[in-house]
Formats: structure tokens, sequence, C-alpha cells
């Protein structure tokens, strides 16, 4: 089997590179900040490349979110700036749930502002005490007056400081519902931070008491988590998209080290065990390269049906960036560890990736019972 891009998605991934190439001057700084960069903002409203996010119904560009586009999208960004990346990635993640479900005032009112990154998108999930056992979670939502009043504190939150809406996992009766909470409304709290080794824009967000409209409920009363797990099947993959994008920027900043500089009268790519890391670095880019491909195609086709795929790919391009970035801090010896290097911060941004959008054990842990279910 060979796997080669379709046309559309080169052209795609070539936009993306251009975006990211026009701002790279600037990704040092924006991967420090912990609110959202101006810059990187207007590069990303400029670039309009946030339509790959959002269904066609409401303006973007394909019928259904295209997990192949938000992949190669993320790829591009993902070698550049960590900052970009998660910009980008998140006005889809965070708004998927009110394409597919959200009432119509709430999608007509917010879904053409996430479109023009006038309107910062975040996902409230995780709390203090619960991560990877999201039906743990205490954030509680009930029917009260012909509102919905929402009480619960979510942590560790990207986009918080900036976001200008939120959509809110929560606990309804027996079952657990989603709500879409704007940030302004009365009783939201939100607090920045904490600060990250690799930076990100992050921060609780407490609701007390908030009252929001019934039509906030995001589809019915106790579907959360079939809406959860759509937006998981429509863009866990492109982590592992940003993860080969971050892979391959380090492996090029080692090479370009390895054959510039000389000890021992040679390059340093041709001394001692430096060619075996470099060829071992190539080799693993492509493989993870090559199953994130594959697995966003086969998510474009049926994202939930392809889960599986989708998270093998999450899972090993995720490990392969920790490893080859690590490889690469190596090869370029001393240069490699000073703060604000590129690939310093290569190597400090890789490492949350094996932790969020579901954590690489737990992944793994889903397939193995995949692999090992019964054939009924
Ligand atoms: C940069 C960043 C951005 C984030 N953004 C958001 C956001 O926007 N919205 C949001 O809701 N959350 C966000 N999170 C939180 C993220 O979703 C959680 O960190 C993640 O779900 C894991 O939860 P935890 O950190 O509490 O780890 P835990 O669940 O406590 O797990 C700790 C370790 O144990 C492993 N583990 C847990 N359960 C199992 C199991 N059953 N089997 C095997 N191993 C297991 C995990 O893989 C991990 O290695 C973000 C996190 C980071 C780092």
């Amino acid at each position: 089997m060979s796997f080669e891009l379709p046309a559309a998605h080169r052209e795609l991934l070539e936009r993306a590179r251009q975006t990211a190439d026009k701002v790279r001057w600037h990704a040092g700084d924006a991967d420090a900040a912990t609110d959202v960069d101006p810059v990187m903002r207007e590069a990303l409203q400029a670039s309009g490349l946030v339509s790959v996010t959002v269904p066609a119904a409401h303006g973007g560009a394909s019928e259904t979110v295209d997990p192949l586009a938000v992949t190669v999208v993320r790829e591009a960004f993902g070698g550049v700036s960590a900052h970009l990346d998660s910009l980008f990635a998140m006005q889809g993640i965070g708004s998927y749930a009110l394409s597919v479900a959200g009432s119509r005032r709430v999608q007509e009112e917010w879904l053409p502002r996430v479109l023009a990154v006038e309107a910062i998108a975040a996902l409230c999930l995780t709390e203090p005490d619960v991560g990877s056992d999201l039906r743990s979670i205490t954030t509680t939502v009930a029917e009260r007056d012909g509102e919905l009043v929402l009480d619960g504190h979510k942590s560790f939150i990207t986009n918080a400081p900036a976001a200008a809406f939120f959509t809110v996992l929560a606990k309804e009766e027996a079952g657990y519902s989603l709500v879409f909470v704007p940030a302004d409304t009365p009783g939201v709290t939100v607090t920045s931070g904490p600060d990250l080794i690799a930076p990100h824009v992050i921060g609780e967000v407490r609701f007390e008491g908030v009252r929001v409209p019934l039509d906030s409920r995001v589809g019915q009363p106790g579907q959360a988590f079939p809406l959860v797990l759509q937006t998981l099947a429509s863009f866990r993959v492109s982590v592992a998209g940003s993860a080969v994008g971050l892979a391959q920027a380090a492996l090029d900043e080692a090479v370009a080290h390895t054959t510039g500089r000389e000890q021992f009268g040679q390059p340093l790519a041709r001394l001692g065990p430096i060619p075996q890391m470099l060829g071992t670095c190539w080799m693993e880019v492509e493989q993870a390269r090559l199953l994130t491909y594959s697995a966003a195609s086969k998510a474009a086709a049926d994202p939930q049906g392809a889960l599986h795929w989708s998270s093998m790919a999450k899972v090993a391009a995720t490990e392969t960036a920790s490893r080859v970035a690590d490889r690469c801090v190596q090869m370029t010896g001393r240069f490699g560890v000073v703060t604000g290097s590129t690939i310093e911060r290569l190597y400090r941004n890789a490492r949350p990736m094996r932790i969020y959008e579901g954590g690489n054990e737990v992944l793994l842990g889903q397939l193995a019972k995949t692999l090992t279910r019964p054939a009924r």
C-alpha cells in the first residue's frame, strides 16, 4: 500500500506552510506567551484556514470537518509555533459540538465569529481532581425556572484567559450534558495559569450559579459523551499531524547543525553514532507521517469507525516527536540546551503532546481493549 496526499491536501499543506513561514520570525515570542498573541491571531485570520475546522453549513470549507485537512495544517503549524498550532486547532475543538448539535441561535450568533477568529473557543472537560476519568466530573447543570444553572470548576483549559465562550461538560441528573457558556456570563471567573514548561494559553474556569438560556444546552440532555466522542474522532489525529511537523522541524535543525559544524576534522554528521541518530530520526519521522496520513484519511471517511487508527497515530507520532526532539538536542550539543534556541523550544513543546487529547497510556489501554474484544 502506498499513501500520497491528494492534490487538494498538498495545496492546503503548502498554503499552511506559507502562513507559518510569514510568522516564523515571531514564533519564539509567541510560544512564550500566556495570552493570545496578536501577530499569530492576525496571521490565522488572514489565512482563512480556520474554515477547515468548521462544517460547510456554518461557513466552513467542507461538508463535514475533514480530519486530513486539519492534520496537514497542524503539520505545517506544529513545526513552526505551538502557539499558532493551538490557536488554530482549538477553534475547531472548542466549537465542533456547537456545529454539530448547538441550537440555531448559538450557531448563527457564534460560529461566524469562530471562523473569523473573533471569538476564541475553549472546551472545558478537565477538573482539578478529574483528568482521564471524565465520568467522575463534579461540575453540574440543572434546569431551574426555565434556565440552565451551572456550578463547578474546570482546570487546565486551553484559551481560558482569552476565550469568548466555553463548551462545558457537566453532570445533569444521571447523565452528562454539554453546555455553551459565553465567558462574560455573570458567575464565570477565569484565572490564568499555571505556567507550563512549554508556555500555553491556559487557565482555571469557575462557574458559580451561572444561568444561561435553555437552548445553551448542546444537543439533548444526557448526550454529552457522543458529542465529545465525535469531537475526538474528528480532531485527535490532528495532534499526530502537529507532532510530525514538530519532529521534522527538530530533525531539520539537527541536519543543519551536524552538517555545518566540524569536530575532529569532520562534519558531526559523519562522526560516531551521529549518522545512526540522523538515520533513525528520519526513519521514525517518515513512519509517523505515513501512519498519521493513513489514519487521518480513514478518519475522513468514517471518524468514529477509525478512532482506533486516530489513537494509534496520536500515540505513535507524539512518542516519535519526543524521541526525535531529544536526540536532536543531543546532536546539537551545548547549543541545543540554550534557552530561546529553536531546538530547545521544540524539545519542550513536544512533551505535553503525550498527555493531552487522551494520555498515551489511556489510548494504548483502549487499543488493547479493541484488539482483544471477542468477535460478535
Ligand atoms: C497543555 C495542555 C492543555 C490542555 N488543554 C485542555 C483543555 O483545553 N480542556 C480540557 O478539558 N483539558 C485540557 N487539558 C487537560 C488534559 O486533557 C489532561 O491533562 C488529560 O486528560 C490527562 O489528565 P491528567 O493530566 O489529570 O492525568 P491523569 O488522568 O491523572 O493521568 C496521569 C497518568 O496516568 C495515566 N493514566 C490515567 N488513567 C489511566 C488508565 N486507565 N490506564 C493507563 N494509564 C492511565 C495517564 O496516561 C497519565 O500518564 C490540557 C492539558 C495540557 C497539558
